[in-house]
């Protein structure tokens, strides 16, 4: 190991402490629903809604998303949704998007989170086809750095897609929605993520660790790359036949590098997958395909992007696709009281 990475990995090891601190402490809430002027839809999920809103104190713009508590117990995701709370509190890296405030009432648990205002990956992934390899390098290259951080403070992300990777106004990614996020020590079981990304073991309800989310940066790197994912079908059952199958064809136009590379990531075996070998996150960072990056260069955003985003002003949402409003329920009583107590 180069004295740099050592430095690197007292550096992650650091972040890891920041972020069993911040998990042990009792984190207490922080604003009410008031403090913030509603304005659009920015995305939804399946037990939330996500609206740009304004601080009106600060006339700062952020993204809150807001749980119907109802939905989220009807789901039997209030655990993940306690997760997703407690990991947004404590995290802390340039390409992931963090807790700003959070708080509850009747009907609702709310996060409030920067707005990251270029939109999602998937516009603009959709928008333009496929990428250049030059630029899915440069996302793929951040999205590495992530997950090599959050698995170092014991995260297993379980839901790596373009639609949760953000563009910030500088052309830099955030990572966003860690409702499937889980801090883990050794194994986990539960079936969760989006079919076309999920990994073979998975979906063979094997338990797993991390591993599952290197095999979905291998999809990421192959949609970016191709415009489409490498295992597609309109029934979610022959999409995981042809994963666990393993098969997939990678279109004429992919380099050498790039094909060696998802090669190695999108390895049924486990045991042979990159990112899960002895070398770890270096048999990425060392690649071939990635030889005209510098990490340091990506980590500290000294590269120019590949693309920045148009954005006329703090608040726009031009880069968002249009949703319809969705209106704020209201009750006179507290649900779910006892279940969302520790929110
Ligand atoms: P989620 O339920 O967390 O997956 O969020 C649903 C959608 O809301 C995302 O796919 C984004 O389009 C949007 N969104 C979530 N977080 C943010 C954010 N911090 N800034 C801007 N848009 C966001």
């Amino acid at each position: 190991m180069s004295k740099h990475y050592e430095q690197y990995s007292l550096y992650l090891r650091k972040l890891h402490q920041d972020f069993i601190d911040s998990w042990n402490e009792k984190s207490e809430s922080n604003a009410v629903l008031s403090d913030f002027d509603r304005y659009k839809v920015l995305g939804t999920g399946a037990f939330g809604v996500v609206y740009l809103v304004k601080h009106t104190s600060s006339g700062k713009y952020y993204a809150m998303k807001a749980l119907e508590k109802e939905k989220v117990v009807k789901l039997k995701q209030i655990e993940h949704s306690y997760y997703e709370k407690k990991i947004l509190c404590g995290l802390n890296f340039p390409f992931v998007v963090y807790m700003k405030y959070f708080f509850k009432d009747n009907v609702y648990i709310y996060f409030i989170l920067p707005f990251i205002n270029g939109g999602e990956m998937f516009t603009h992934l959709r928008r333009m086809g496929k990428f250049e390899e030059t630029a899915a390098k440069f996302y793929g290259a951040q999205v590495i750095l992530a997950l090599e951080y959050l698995h170092a403070c014991e995260l297993v992300y379980r839901d790596l897609k373009p639609e949760n990777i953000l563009i910030d106004r500088t052309g830099y990614i955030k990572i966003t929605d860690f409702g499937f996020c889980k801090w883990i020590r050794g194994r986990t079981w539960t079936l969760c993520g989006t079919p076309e990304y999920l990994a073979p073991e998975i979906i063979l309800s094997k338990g797993y660790g991390m591993s599952v989310d290197w095999w979905s940066l291998g999809i990421l790197l192959f949609e970016m790359s191709a415009g489409h994912p490498p295992f597609f079908a309109s029934d979610p059952m022959r999409i995981y036949e042809k994963i666990v199958a393993g098969k997939y064809r990678c279109p004429g136009h992919f380099t050498t590098e790039l094909k060696d590379l998802i090669s190695h990531v999108l390895q049924v075996d486990i045991t042979r997958r990159y990112g899960n070998l002895k070398d770890g996150v270096l048999d990425f960072k060392n690649h071939k395909w990635f030889k005209e990056i510098d990490w340091d260069n990506i980590l500290n955003s000294r590269i120019h992007p590949p693309f920045v985003p148009k954005i006329k002003s703090p608040g726009d949402t031009t880069n968002f696709d249009p949703f319809e409003e969705e209106k704020i329920k209201e009750s006179p009583v507290c649900l779910f009281e006892d279940e969302f107590a520790d929110f």
